[in-house]
């Protein structure tokens, strides 16, 4: 099954739904939709629905005394088991399909069941009965509510049955007779086309709904990621620090990685920036790639790639970053701005501490001083904090309590 994007459910806003149909990828959508919200209510319409049938049964003790307990044995004994079991089947297996099924046997059931047993009364009071099925016509129409299609041909159905059993009866001369198939064939049609007007603006619901729903999930979508690079942003940096600093807020390591592209500037003014453009998100392609679900990886700066890795141990971290510091390598991406045949690699810095004793920004910091580490060490390394890093101010672990000393080197 494809996936619906906002530009599919524009153009089908647009095209329009005439015949009551939307494309293959959204038809099965609406029909998910459609399915699980007449399953919902399926219950509460077979509980009323048989309760009102069946009290009819008073009904069929004044008009129709002499066929009374057939009329009783068809209600209580066929109808009544029918839709109640058939509801429970429905939700055992939910479906568009089985429901539209569903209501048109209970509506054709329904009309069908005591007007062929009035077909053999001699009640004077068959007309006033048989008036009764206004009221399974509009329960089918109106409160069922199936697909559209499916009422035509549960009214086709319906009327079907009572033009038959009525002409059956006797009961009634050539002017009365065509009195009630004018009726029934008023109603039916008034019926079909309130049925469309209603499907049709289900319908467009449907697909406004769905729009904004796809339009939420893309904003944020784009609130969280890197346009250039499709990397989180800073923003989700703030969110997963809440989640690993304050939700888990536990003595788990956190490693991290921070990384920055070698003699990127250089890459720039020999090759241009758009070629950079490219660099960088083929670069960043290789890291989710290594990353994977091992960690989160952001954009942090301009070429400065994060990656927060959770309850890793110390060897885990620095493999990770060497396997990427050599796919990088490994990409092979040329650049001319140096010696002849060197290509692009990157220098990273990592760190581990517990998020109860350091903050982020104290990983952060000490992460760069790694990284400068590797920078300084002749690019194209990974360098692992010890501790013994001093700030830029010259102080040090022992003078900035709580601060670096506790990162690492353990
Ligand atoms: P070093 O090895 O010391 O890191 O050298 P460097 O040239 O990479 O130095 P630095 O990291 O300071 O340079 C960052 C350069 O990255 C500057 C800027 O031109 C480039 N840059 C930053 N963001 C982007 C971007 O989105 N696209 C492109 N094309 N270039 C970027
Ligand atoms: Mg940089
Ligand atoms: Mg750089």
């Amino acid at each position: 099954m494809g996936v619906v994007t906002l530009g599919d459910v524009d153009r089908q806003i647009g095209r329009g739904f005439r015949f009551l149909r939307f494309s293959r990828d959204i038809e099965a959508a609406f029909l998910r939709d459609y399915a699980t919200s007449r399953v919902r209510l399926a219950v509460v319409w077979a509980v009323i629905g048989t309760l009102i049938y069946d009290s009819v049964y008073f009904g069929d003790a004044t008009m129709m005394p002499d066929v009374f307990w057939p009329l009783v044995f068809v209600r209580f004994g066929i109808f009544t088991p029918f839709a109640l079991i058939s509801v429970l089947a429905l939700r055992r297996w939910p479906s568009a399909r089985n429901y539209d099924l569903l209501a048109i046997s209970v509506a054709v059931l329904g009309v069908s069941l005591p007007m062929s047993v009035a077909v053999f009364s001699n009640s004077p009071y068959l007309f006033v009965y048989q008036n009764g099925n206004v009221a399974a016509f509009l329960f089918f129409v109106i409160a069922l509510r199936p697909r559209f299609l499916t009422i035509m041909i549960g009214l086709v159905l319906m009327c079907a049955v009572q033009f038959t059993t009525t002409k059956l009866s006797g009961a009634f001369d050539d002017v009365v007779y065509t009195g009630i198939v004018t009726f029934y064939v008023t109603l039916a049609i008034f019926l079909a086309m309130s049925a469309y007007f209603m499907e049709h603006k289900d319908r467009l619901n449907f697909l406004h709904q769905l729009r904004g729903s796809l339009l939420h999930a893309e904003l944020e979508r784009k609130s969280e990621r890197d346009e250039l690079t499709g990397l989180l942003n800073r923003h989700s940096l703030a969110r997963v620090r809440q989640t690993i600093w304050n939700e888990q807020g536990a003595a788990a390591t956190v490693a991290v990685i921070m990384l920055d592209i070698d003699r990127f500037k250089l890459f720039n003014d020999v090759h241009g920036h758009i070629e950079g453009d490219d660099c960088l998100r083929a670069v960043c392609r290789c890291i989710l790639r290594e990353v994977a679900g091992a960690g989160e990886t952001f954009r942090f700066g301009g070429e400065e790639i994060l990656v927060l890795m959770s309850e890793v141990e110390r060897e885990d971290a620095r493999d990770m970053a060497e396997r990427i510091r050599v796919a990088i390598e490994a990409l092979g991406i040329r650049n001319r701005g140096l010696a002849d045949g060197q290509v692009v690699t990157a220098s990273l810095g990592v760190v581990l501490g517990k998020p109860n004793e350091a903050s982020l920004e104290d990983l952060l910091r000490a992460a760069d001083a790694a990284l400068y580490e590797a920078k300084r060490g002749g690019r194209n390394t990974v360098s692992l904090f010890d501790g013994t890093w001093r700030g830029p101010t010259g102080a040090g672990p022992g003078e900035k309590p709580g601060e670096l000393s506790i990162l690492l080197a353990s």
